[in-house]
């Protein structure tokens, strides 16, 4: 069985759409990613870092759901790691309101003994430094993804380049590859951030889905379209969790496999936003996620008479 580490945040999100306001609940990129990638037939694990105010209940949340918490360190008298956001009505853009980093500002990640020889490594969005020292501690990772987001452009330039410069896929939303790239066309933006490392870009568009290129190769699925979008948040790190499981669970890392890579992290991304928080990643069934494929297999397969 595929082992898939996880390395990023797991935190406390309070969330604000046109539908309503959370209090502090579940968040944090790795609890998404995980929570998605508990969907394949895999073995998973996070490294990452809580304060003791962190319930037994949220962790609870994560093992029942199989995922190993060796590399889970919890700080004495610490505070976890903080996010809160607001939706603009459109539910594409939103604004940070508030981020604490509490035990998050000092982590030294340590990737437990039984974790450091998974085969596919994903490094969610966290210090460019964090992520390339529990990538060094790995023994030989068969792949290695990379989330990032403006916040490490904007402020950890240089060593974001060191990391980008190791792994051999990066997620990224559209906004994000353009300024990273300083390209505004996407297949530019690729083109350059090719050059920086990464084999593979996989660019997040949100509702309008994802493109995925490698080489002169290039793919795109879309988002389902729904009717409803309750909360964005963790969509993409969900897509994130969905295209890293199912690698690791095939154990298969070629152009074409990724493409069906890129529709499961869309599925699932898709459920992810029906409900507040994780909740709606915590009570799917396999044959929800299944129906939802088909969906999408009909959304986009057509037959087309060429002259
Ligand atoms: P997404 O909606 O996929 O961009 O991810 C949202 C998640 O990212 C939330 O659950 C937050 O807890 C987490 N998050 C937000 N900012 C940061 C940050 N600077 N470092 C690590 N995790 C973050």
């Amino acid at each position: 069985m595929g082992k898939l580490l996880i390395v990023g945040s797991v935190a406390f999100d309070a969330i604000e759409t046109k539908y309503g306001k959370t209090g502090k609940i579940l968040g944090g990129a790795a609890t998404y990613i995980g929570l998605a990638g508990s969907y394949f037939n895999l073995k998973s694990g996070i490294v990452s870092v809580i304060g003791e105010d962190f319930p037994q209940k949220n962790i609870d949340i994560l093992t029942d759901r199989n995922i190993n918490i060796d590399g889970l360190e919890v700080i004495k008298g610490g505070k976890t790691f903080f996010w809160s956001g607001k939706y603009h009505d459109d539910m594409n853009g939103r604004d940070t309101l508030e981020t604490q980093l509490n035990v998050m500002a000092d982590f030294e990640p340590k990737v437990p003994e039984n974790l450091q020889d998974a085969e596919v490594v994903m490094l969610g969005n966290l210090h460019p430094l964090v992520q390339l020292s529990a990538l060094e501690q790995m023994k030989n990772p068969k792949l290695v993804i990379l989330d990032t987001m403006n916040f490490w452009m904007d402020n950890s330039w240089d060593d974001l380049l060191k990391v980008i410069s190791k792994v051999d896929v990066i997620t990224i939303n559209d906004e994000e590859a353009r300024q990273l790239s300083g390209e505004n066309s996407l297949v530019k933006a690729n083109q350059v951030i090719q050059k920086m490392g990464p084999k593979t870009v996989v660019i997040k568009k949100g509702e309008h889905g994802a493109l995925l290129f490698q080489g002169n190769h290039m793919f795109f699925a879309p988002a389902l379209p729904l009717e409803e979008v309750f909360d964005p948040t963790g969509a993409g790190d969900t897509f994130a969790g969905g295209f890293a499981g199912y690698l690791t669970q095939t154990k298969d890392f070629s152009f074409e496999n990724m493409k069906q890579a890129v529709v499961y992290g869309s599925n699932l991304a898709s459920f992810c936003v029906e409900k507040f928080g994780p909740d709606r990643l915590l009570d799917l069934k396999t044959e929800e996620v299944f129906n939802r494929l088909k969906i999408f297999k009909s959304l986009t397969q057509f037959d087309i008479d060429l002259p």
